[in-house]
């Protein structure tokens, strides 16, 4: 999917689209996206999100961080035991 961005608000330079890993904050925690279709500022990689991949990553956030999981140890009760 190609996205059309526009030149780069900040600094006027050609912003083509690439695929980037995004450090995705919330208020619960941070989320590692890769693979974020985002345009990207060829001059100062100002990095631009269209309206649907900005809510998809906020799905994906809140997907994740609801995955809370909990490391338990388990142990193997021991048949030999002479109980
Ligand atoms: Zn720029």
């Amino acid at each position: 999917m190609r996205h059309e961005y526009g030149n780069c608000s900040f600094c006027g330079g050609p912003v083509e689209e690439r695929l980037v890993s995004v450090d995705y904050r919330t208020k619960t925690g941070l989320v590692i996206i890769e693979n974020v279709p985002a345009g990207v500022c060829r001059q100062c990689g100002e990095q631009y999100y269209t309206a649907e991949v900005a809510k998809a990553m906020e799905k994906l956030a809140s997907e994740a961080l609801a995955k809370k999981t909990v490391t338990v140890p388990v142990y193997e009760f021991p048949a030999s035991a002479n109980l």
